[in-house]
């Protein structure tokens, strides 16, 4: 046995998953790390799958009873429980994933913070009270719980999606599904283990409140399909993300939609270039490139471009990329092959389209098996092929822009809508980014990168990102549905906009 299955091994007993879950399946996973296979999961039927559901539908009719602030009660223990395994799922999703440790511990953290904020949310799921134009009424609105809450994630970040939905799906009275990445159920069945303890010591709930089905896209599909689940919470590829829409919209659910990203940052002549050359390198490289924030666009002043693309060629070629268990690494592996050749094809494409590359060759960390890069930095002489889409590795693109209208303009003709930045100490050119004719994206920053967003603000985008928002906010409301009430405290029955009926 190598040594990563032998410490995931050990993870996974510690953290009280049972060895035949993730032992002699048909699911194999590999690590990133090495490329090799560290575990076979056990992968759920279709007709367990249904089951499962069924199960989550009946426990839903009683959770959704229960008081808002006692759902918490166990949204609170679960944060505390993962805050006590913080380093062993942390590292876990370090070897299943392939992430630096303090990303791999920063993920944990996520879900900490959420639970924190869920626990206090169960107790402000508030309504409002309207003002009617009757006498002796009043118009009001509550919010209910849904119930079931389908949660498709994606590898990336395997463990962090699942909890922005579950502690809120939770709190707000809601069951909840999860079907994980194929590429990541290690990190799923650990978390639900972790879950269950947070169970045990809170007591009674009714079976069947969080179900997990592992499988590929055809699990996620049953999921979406299926009329017992009301809210299906998506986070994946626009691709999988129009799929999955398409299923939900014809039998009239919800979806929350978290799909892909190519994140822009405009640099202005006024910017802090030392500043905007550490956010970007964090942005475009961090997590090797695979967050659906990374930084894929640099759209640069030209009175700035020459004193800040060289120094930042300097930074993409010195930049450790090695194992992500060592100490110093800070770009990790590519998740497999497939995401190594998407990359190599759209520089190719960049290459044809006249750019200019520099880095994206592969490097040879710990064999043949596993797919590290440097990152690459291609200059752009404009805005077209591959520089359109999202492809999930760690390059990033240059443009040069002219007049403020100019860089706002190529930062938002795009199809995708999640997140971009501007580095600017001009505060009309601030506001102007910031306003309604500013950036088209669900997050908008000044003066950091498009990454490394925290669960206090809604997080999402527009356009083929989808439109869904999580995490904090008013990001509950997606979990429940709205009820108006109007009372008649009175004794006649006056009709809104003088209406006469007598009868
Ligand atoms: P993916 O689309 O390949 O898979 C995501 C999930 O969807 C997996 O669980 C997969 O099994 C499932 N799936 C695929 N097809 C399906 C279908 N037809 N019906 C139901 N389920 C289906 O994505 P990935 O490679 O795991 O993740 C990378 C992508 O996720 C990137 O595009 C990235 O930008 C995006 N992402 C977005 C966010 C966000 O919040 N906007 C967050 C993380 C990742």
């Amino acid at each position: 046995m190598s040594s990563i299955r032998d410490e995931v091994t050990s993870i996974m007993e510690t953290l009280g998953v049972s060895a035949e879950l993730y032992q002699g399946g048909t699911l194999s996973v590999r690590t990133p790390v090495t490329g090799e296979i560290v575990a076979s999961v056990r992968v759920t039927s279709a007709e367990e799958a249904s089951a499962a559901i069924g199960r989550a539908a009946t426990a839903f009719r009683t959770w959704r009873l229960v008081p808002g602030p006692r759902r918490g009660e166990l949204v609170r223990l679960l944060g505390n429980v993962l805050r006590e395994n913080k380093d062993l799922l942390g590292r876990l999703v370090s070897l299943e994933v392939g992430k630096i440790p303090s990303e791999g511990l920063g993920e944990v953290q996520e879900m900490i913070d959420i639970c924190d904020f869920a626990v206090g949310l169960s107790r402000q799921l508030c309504g409002q009270v309207i003002q009617s134009e009757r006498p002796e009424h009043r118009l009001m609105e509550q919010w209910h719980p849904l119930g079931v809450v389908g949660i498709i994630s994606a590898f990336n970040f395997p463990v962090a999606v699942w909890s922005w939905n579950a502690a809120l799906a939770l709190i707000c009275g809601d069951s909840i599904v999860w079907k994980p990445s194929e590429k990541t159920p290690l990190t799923a069945l650990a978390t639900i283990a972790l879950f269950k303890k947070a169970i045990a010591e809170f007591g009674e709930v009714p079976e069947g409140l969080s179900e997990l089905i592992i499988g590929e896209a055809e699990i996620g599909k049953l999921l979406s399909e299926d009329e017992r689940v009301p809210v299906v919470s998506a986070t994946g590829s626009t691709r999988m993300g129009r799929a999955v829409a398409e299923v939900v919209a014809r039998r009239f659910g919800r979806s929350i939609l978290e799909l892909g990203g190519n994140n822009a940052s405009i640099v202005a002549p006024s910017a802090d270039l030392e500043m905007t050359l550490r956010a970007v390198a964090f942005g475009a490289m961090g997590t090797a490139g695979q967050r659906c924030t990374t930084l894929r666009r640099l759209i640069v002043h030209s009175s700035v471009y020459d004193q800040l693309i060289p120094r930042l060629r300097q930074v993409y070629a010195a930049i450790q990329i090695g194992n992500p268990l060592e100490e110093g690494s800070l770009v990790g592996p590519l998740v497999d092959g497939a995401a190594f050749t998407a990359m190599q094809s759209s520089l190719e494409a960049a290459r044809k389209a006249g750019g200019t590359v520099h880095g994206g060759e592969r490097v040879l960390v710990n064999g043949e098996e596993s797919f590290y890069v440097r990152p690459a930095l291609v200059e752009m002489p404009s805005q077209m092929g591959p520089v359109l889409e999202e492809t999930f590795a760690p390059i990033l693109y240059v443009l040069k822009y002219e007049t403020p209208a100019e860089a706002i303009a190529l930062q938002n003709n795009v199809a995708q809508g999640l997140s971009s930045s501007l580095f600017s100490n001009d505060l009309r050119e601030v506001e102007v980014y910031l306003s309604a004719a500013g950036s088209d994206c669900g997050i908008a920053n000044v003066n950091i990168g498009t990454s490394g967003a925290e669960i206090g603000g809604a997080f999402g985008g527009e356009k083929e990102t989808g439109g869904g928002r999580e995490s904090g906010s008013d990001a509950w409301k997606g979990y429940m549905r709205r009820q108006t009430n109007t009372i008649n405290y009175g004794l006649s029955l006056p009709l809104a906009q003088g209406v006469k009926f007598d009868v």
